[in-house]
């Protein structure tokens, strides 16, 4: 039996209750049966099972053995001072974890703000009394009493309603009020039927008695907060990027590891000390400090996003946001203003086309009747400043019918057909002088076709085939002009008639015409997306010709050109490979779509590889947005359902930001490619040390220590400096990037350990050789691991990667273009972080401290000079490589054409 079809008395008999309500025993029983009614948390692991997880990604299990090795070699050999570097890989790991459990608390917090919006207290009707009872002990069967102001706790059905009216936009994002009666409904689902009360929706007006029949996350609510709850489990491109960085980096340190704990072994080394050389190749070769700069970065662009006026739901939809291929958009509030301004009108009774200034209601009954159905068919509400509140085509109408001097006459709303999407058009039921009349506007597709009549100079008269036919001519200048159209008609009902439940046999009254400006720099966004080889789509409920004539006027839609446009009902008829072929046209044009439609048009587009942002303010659109790779909903005409369905919320509903947005996306992808750069750059001077070891029996030129000392300490901030670098002027000017192009590609690894990475090498090992050269050292003579000479050679080691390091900044804030062509006073940060990086390699260098934690020594000046013919080799060696780069692909179009 359908719950909103049948009358009172059977619903409650099918949910084994009646107006007493359930027995306490009963419902006891049933809220062990159904569960609580809370929204169930899906993601099922709980916080410490996901901290375990991100201790135990791969990278940390590497590091975890390596501690486990470096204790275990404490324990049976304590002189060698593997605790500490025990401790420090530990420290490193925790680090690491503690970035990813800041991200596992953010989503948490989200789903608690959701939660919020269901109630806590309900009046029910228990055993013939009314108890208050938790929210979440509610189950179906309850007979609950709400009144204004209560939050609906559970999706209910009236069994009495006393002009009771909800606000549904927490769920459908329609903001209107919309009446609710106990009466059978024709709807058969629960978003239309007008007796059906939506948990975590609210009551405006009016009280009423309801059954309920679903609760938790059975609910509608409850169905989307399931949704929205798994958003958060969403994978970036970049996050799985790093996935297999990583898995390549742990497989490639592992076996290096295994290799030179090997060699050391067979160079006569002890076990435990070739387990240290082991463990140190695997602490080289590990960037320690990548996933929390990463995580930073992203956090960085999220910021920079949110000051262009786009929040982030998730911190890796910053860099999917700058992958993006096609822009899926809706056109009113979005490209639009969203601020309506009547322009011009069609009346019924001349025929013509006519200004508002032109209405004569206290003379013409056609134009009273006119603007009456402007003032009163709306939702629109008194403000306390005088104005009105409400959508702001609602607003215009009653405020023309207000200028043209309609008499505030006793006009009573009885009832209401509410507006929805699918159906374009919306009725209310009035009692008036002149007795009981319906009152309709909406599309004029969906109005015309409902009247048989019109409102002539000399009364009504019918509407023949041929009027048809001009209403439609009218209706297309309109359109073509880029005004948003709307038909108002009424009809007249006997006294005491119920509002039907359909329309027709309506009397048509006139059209009106609104315009609707495109916004500001929308048209410069449009160019600017283009440029950058991102696809526009628009899906508008509008009319096709209203939507090109808008295409136009932003530049989307050439002046010569006429696009196709797929209406919602064509849309319908087509297949999915005749969808994605009309996906090819350069801008594609959806109009006049169904509610549900935008969710085939992204299916379509994401099957034909694109990156999708897709735009979405109501609850229909959730679907649209979840399956997008960014949903993006509207934060000012939104609704919650959208927002938490979406990746982001873009704060003023303008399409400029979403083009900023991918702007900064874009810049995270790129920073993270320059710190990866930079990073991976020491990487290759800390690794080379253990090679010459082993190749060269040499004492070892840079501990395990310092090797963290650079990883997890000088190298750190720079990096996140590289990470905060503000988007390249050109970004915009670059198609979007290839899905198959990787953050770790071969030109990066080539450059950064085949190219940069040999001379911090150099450096490193030059000045090691150096300092014990000038002590006196030679070849084949042991060393003390704690003699001075040693550690003042290590020291030098060290500091030539660090000084290298500081110059390599610089050349890593472009692969392209020249050092001295950069704006260095662009990112302050870059001077912070060497100013830090400076700092702490002379407190290791030279202080006390320093020295007893990283095994060094204090350096005489000329350590520190020795490195300058490296820094300037380094630095004319990479202005070389970036001048033959861009001089190659300037070449590459003259050689096309
Ligand atoms: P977009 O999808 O780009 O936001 P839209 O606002 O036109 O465009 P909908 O809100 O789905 O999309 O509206 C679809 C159509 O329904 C409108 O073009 C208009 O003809 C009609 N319409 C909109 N609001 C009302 C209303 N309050 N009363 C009657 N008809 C309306």
């Amino acid at each position: 039996m359908n719950v909103f079809r049948a009358i009172s008395e059977e619903v409650l008999e099918s949910l084994g209750t009646s107006g007493a309500g359930l027995s306490s025993k009963e419902a006891a029983r049933r809220l062990a049966e159904y569960g609580p009614n809370a929204v169930e948390r899906i993601r099922g692991k709980p916080l410490h099972k996901r901290a375990i997880e991100t201790l135990t990604h791969l990278l940390a299990l590497l590091l975890w053995f390596a501690a486990a090795i470096a204790f275990i070699g404490h324990l049976i050999e304590p002189n060698l001072g593997m605790a500490t570097l025990g401790y420090a890989i530990v420290g490193v790991i925790l680090v690491n974890g503690l970035f990813a459990f800041w991200q596992e608390f953010r989503a948490e917090r989200t789903l608690a703000e959701l939660a919020k919006l269901l109630p806590s207290q309900v009046k029910v009707v228990r055993g013939e009394s009314v108890a208050t009872v938790p929210g979440d002990e509610l189950v179906p069967g309850d007979v609950i009493l709400l009144g204004q102001g209560d939050m609906v706790p559970a999706d209910c059905r009236l069994i009495e309603a006393f002009a009771l009216r909800v606000s549904n936009a927490t769920v459908t994002g329609e903001a209107m009020p919309i009446d609710r009666s106990a009466a059978p409904s024709d709807a058969s689902d629960i978003l239309r039927s007008t007796n059906a009360l939506l948990a975590g929706t609210s009551v405006l007006a009016g009280d009423g008695v309801a059954v309920v029949f679903a609760t938790g996350s059975h609910t509608e609510f409850g169905k989307i907060a399931r949704l929205a709850q798994s958003g958060t489990e969403v994978r970036s491109p970049l996050l799985n990027e790093v996935a297999s960085l990583s898995r390549v980096i742990a497989v490639l340190a592992f076996g290096l590891g295994l290799a030179f704990f090997a060699i050391g072994f067979e160079a006569g080394l002890s076990i435990w000390q070739a387990s240290m050389f082991g463990i140190g190749t695997i602490v080289a070769n590990v960037p320690e400090g990548l996933l929390p700069t990463i995580t930073l970065t992203l956090a960085m662009g999220a910021r920079r996003m949110a000051r262009r006026k786009v929040l982030v739901r998730h911190l890796p939809a910053a860099e999917t946001l700058g992958s993006v291929t096609v822009i899926c958009t809706d056109k009113t509030g979005t490209l639009t203003e969203n601020r309506m301004a009547i322009r011009e009108l069609f009346l019924s009774r001349t025929l013509a086309p006519a200004y508002p200034a032109d209405l004569k209601p206290e003379v013409n009954k056609a134009d009273r009747r006119l603007c009456e159905v402007a003032r009163w068919c709306q939702t629109v509400q008194r403000a306390k400043d005088g104005g009105w509140l409400g959508d702001p085509m609602e607003m215009a109408l009653v405020e023309m019918a207000g200028r043209a001097g309609l008499a505030s006459a006793s006009v009573q709303l009885v009832s209401e057909i509410p507006f929805d999407a699918d159906r374009k058009r919306m009725s209310t039921l009035h009692e008036t002088v002149e007795g009981r009349a319906m009152y309709t506007k909406g599309a004029p597709e969906t109005v015309i076709p409902l009247c048989t009549d019109l409102e002539a100079n000399k009364g009504v008269a019918p509407l023949t085939r041929k009027l048809r036919q001009r209403l439609k001519e009218a209706e297309e200048a309109f359109a073509k002009k880029g005004l948003r159209v709307l038909a108002l008609a009424y009809r007249r009902l006997e006294p005491e008639a119920p509002l039907p439940t359909s329309e027709v046999g309506l009397v048509f009254l006139g059209l009106v015409a609104f315009e609707d400006p495109p916004r500001e720099g929308v048209a410069e966004a449009v160019r600017s997306a283009r440029q950058a080889g991102i696809k526009i789509v628009i899906a508008t409920g509008d009319h096709p010709d209203t939507t090109i004539a808008i295409g136009r006027q932003i530049g989307l839609v050439r002046e010569e050109e006429m696009p196709q446009v797929v209406t919602g009902e064509r849309l319908h008829d087509l297949s999915d490979s005749q969808l994605r072929t009309a996906l090819d046209a350069p801008c594609p044009i959806f109009a006049r779509l169904a509610a549900d439609q935008k969710l085939r048009i992204v299916r379509a587009l994401r099957a034909k590889g694109h990156v999708t942002a897709v735009t979405g303010h109501g609850v229909n659109d959730a679907p649209a947005l979840k399956e997008a790779d960014i949903g993006i909903a509207m934060g000012r005409t939104g609704s919650d359902v959208a927002r938490a369905a979406a990746d982001m919320v873009l704060v003023d509903d303008n399409f400029v930001s979403i083009v900023d947005g991918i702007e900064e996306g874009r810049a995270v992808f790129d920073n993270v490619r320059k710190f990866l750069t930079y990073v991976l750059t020491s990487n290759v001077a800390e690794f080379v040390p253990y090679l010459a070891f082993v190749l060269f029996g040499i004492p070892l030129p840079l501990t395990i220590i310092q090797i963290l000392a650079v990883d997890l300490g000088t190298d750190l901030l720079p990096a996140l400096a590289l990470g905060a670098e503000k988007p390249h002027p050109d970004i915009m000017a670059r198609p979007p990037r290839p899905r198959t192009e990787r953050l770790l590609d071969h030109r990066l690894l080539l450059r950064a350990y085949g190219f940069l990475g040999l001379f911090e090498a150099a450096a490193g090992m030059t000045a090691y050789s150096f300092v014990l050269w000038q002590g006196g050292w030679a070849f084949g003579e042991p060393l003390a691991a704690h003699a001075a000479l040693y550690l003042q050679a290590t020291t030098a080691c060290l500091v030539a990667i660090v000084l290298l390091q500081i110059v390599n900044v610089f050349l890593c804030r472009d692969e392209r273009i020249s050092l001295f062509a950069q704006t260095s006073l662009g990112n302050p940060l870059i001077f912070v972080g060497i100013a830090f990086e400076i700092g702490m390699i002379l407190a290791v260098v030279y202080t006390q401290p320093g020295n007893a934690l990283f095994g060094t020594a204090p350096l005489g000046w000329q350590a520190w000079l020795f490195v300058g013919p490296f820094a300037a080799a380094m630095l004319v060696s990479e202005e070389a490589r970036k001048w033959i780069a861009r001089s190659r692909s300037s070449r590459k179009p003259s050689e096309k054409g």
